[in-house]
C-alpha cells in the first residue's frame, strides 16, 4: 500500500513511524512539504554558509513530558537514549512555570533533529518545496492523486493531510473541498478551529564574539515588562551549549502577532529587532545576520470539538485530516497522541 502525506512536521513524522511499525515494507511512505525544510513547527534555522553552527530554533521551544503518562514516555526515552534530546537545565532562566508532574527537554542539535529522526526511522520518500493545492478522486483507479498549481504529482489509495486547518480550507481545492462542504457538522467545526499568531527574530552571531553579556538562557518576559517581546533565549545556551557561535531568539506576545499579522515580516521584524536591543541594552550588536519569521499559525487556540486526533473526509481510498488542529493541546506531546489516534483509525479501513 502507498500513502502519500502532505506536510513534514511533527504529525506527519509520527504518524509515519507508527505505520513503519504496523506494516513494516509493506507500506510505501511518500511526504510532500511547500517548504525547503523538514520540521514544520518545529524548525531550526541556520545562519550562512560562513557561520554553518549558528542556529535558532524558530518556533517550537523545547518539549514537555507529562511524567505519568507510560505512552508519550516511550517516545521521549527513545529520543534520550539516541541523544536526540537532553534535560533543560532551568539554571539562569525566569519565568519557566514548575510542574512536578512534567520535565523539559531540549534538542542540542536543534528542534527540528527530532522531526528529522523520526522521519528517518519512518524510512519515507520526502519531497520538499512541493506546495500542494489540490487533491481529487481518481474514479478510474479508486485512488486520490495530488497536484500543485501546474501539475499532477503523485497519487495513492491513501493521503494524509497534517497541514493546520485553517491553511487547508483557503489552500487546498478539489475532490477535499467537495467533501468538506458536503459534510455540514465537519465542516462547521473545522471552520472554527482558530490559531494565535506570533512574529519571531533569531539574531546570528559571527564565532568571534565571544560573550553576548546576557546573563540568563531562557527569559519569559511579562506582559508588564513589555507588550511585545514574549520569550528570549540564548539560543545555543538552551541546548546546553554555551560556547561560540552565539545566538538569540525573540518571539512575540500573541497580542503584537494579531495586530500585525497583515504586515510585511521584514518591516516587523527590523522593529522587532530594535526592541530587543531597547530592552536588553548590553546586548552585543556584532551580529552577522538576521532571520524574520511570522507565524501566522502559531498554536491552536481553539481545537477540533473533543480533540478526536483527525477527521476522516473519506474511507475508501482514505483521504484523512490529522496534525495539531485535532490535537487536545498544540505541543510535542499532544502531537504524539494525536497520531496514535489517526494510525488506530486508519489501519482498519487499509486491511
Ligand atoms: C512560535 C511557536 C512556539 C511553539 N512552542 C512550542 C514548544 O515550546 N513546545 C512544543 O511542544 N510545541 C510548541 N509549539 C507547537 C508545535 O510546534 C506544534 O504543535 C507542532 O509542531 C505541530 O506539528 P504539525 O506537524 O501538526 O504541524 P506543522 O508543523 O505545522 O506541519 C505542517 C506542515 O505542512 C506544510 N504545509 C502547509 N501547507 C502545505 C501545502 N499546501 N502543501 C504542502 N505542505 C504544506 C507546512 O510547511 C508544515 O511543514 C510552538 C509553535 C510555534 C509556532
Amino acid at each position: 500500500m502507498k500513502v502519500i502525506l502532505i506536510g513534514a512536521g511533527i504529525s506527519s513524522a509520527i504518524i509515519s513511524l507508527l505505520l513503519r511499525r504496523q506494516y513494516g515494507p509493506a507500506i510505501k511512505l511518500v511526504v510532500f512539504d511547500k517548504g525547503r525544510s523538514i520540521g514544520g513547527r518545529m524548525t531550526t534555522s541556520f545562519d550562512s554558509e560562513e557561520n554553518p553552527h549558528c542556529s535558532v530554533d524558530t518556533g517550537a521551544q523545547y518539549l514537555t513530558l507529562t511524567k505519568s503518562n507510560s505512552i508519550t514516555t516511550k517516545f521521549f526515552q527513545q529520543l534520550i537514549d539516541d541523544h536526540v534530546i537532553e534535560l533543560l537545565d532551568k539554571k539562569n532562566t525566569i519565568g519557566i512555570r514548575e510542574n512536578q508532574d512534567k520535565i523539559d527537554y531540549t534538542a542540542p542539535r536543534g528542534i527540528a533533529s527530532i522531526v528529522r529522526y523520526f522521519f528517518e526511522q519512518a524510512v519515507v520518500e520526502m519531497n520538499l518545496s512541493k506546495h500542494i493545492t489540490k487533491i481529487d478522486f481518481n474514479s478510474t483507479n479508486d485512488k486520490f492523486t495530488i497536484s500543485n498549481d501546474k501539475e499532477k504529482i503523485d497519487e495513492a489509495e491513501a493521503v494524509i493531510v497534517t497541514v493546520p486547518v485553517p491553511q487547508v480550507l483557503c489552500q487546498l481545492k478539489g475532490s477535499i473541498a467537495q467533501l468538506i462542504d458536503q459534510n455540514k457538522e465537519v465542516k462547521e467545526n473545522l471552520s472554527q478551529i482558530k490559531y494565535s499568531s506570533r512574529f519571531a527574530v533569531g539574531l546570528f552571531y559571527p564565532s568571534s564574539v565571544t560573550n553576548l553579556n546576557i546573563p540568563w538562557r531562557i527569559y519569559y518576559v511579562d506582559k508588564k515588562e513589555h507588550d511585545c517581546l514574549r520569550f528570549l533565549a540564548i539560543d545555543n545556551a538552551k541546548r546546553n551549549k554555551n560556547e561560540p557561535p552565539f545566538s538569540l531568539i525573540a518571539q512575540t506576545s500573541v497580542e503584537f502577532g494579531a495586530k500585525h499579522i497583515d504586515d510585511d515580516k521584514m518591516i516587523i521584524g527590523e522593529e522587532i529587532k530594535e526592541k530587543i536591543f531597547q530592552f536588553l541594552p548590553e546586548l552585543s550588536r556584532d551580529i552577522s545576520n538576521t532571520k524574520y519569521h511570522k507565524w501566522k499559525y502559531s498554536q491552536v487556540i481553539q481545537s477540533y470539538p473533543n480533540q478526536p486526533g483527525y477527521v476522516v473526509l473519506n474511507e475508501h481510498p482514505l483521504l484523512m485530516l490529522a496534525g495539531d488542529s485535532f490535537a487536545a493541546e498544540s505541543n510535542f506531546e499532544a502531537c504524539i497522541q494525536a497520531a496514535i489516534e489517526s494510525v488506530k483509525k486508519i489501519h482498519p479501513l487499509t486491511t
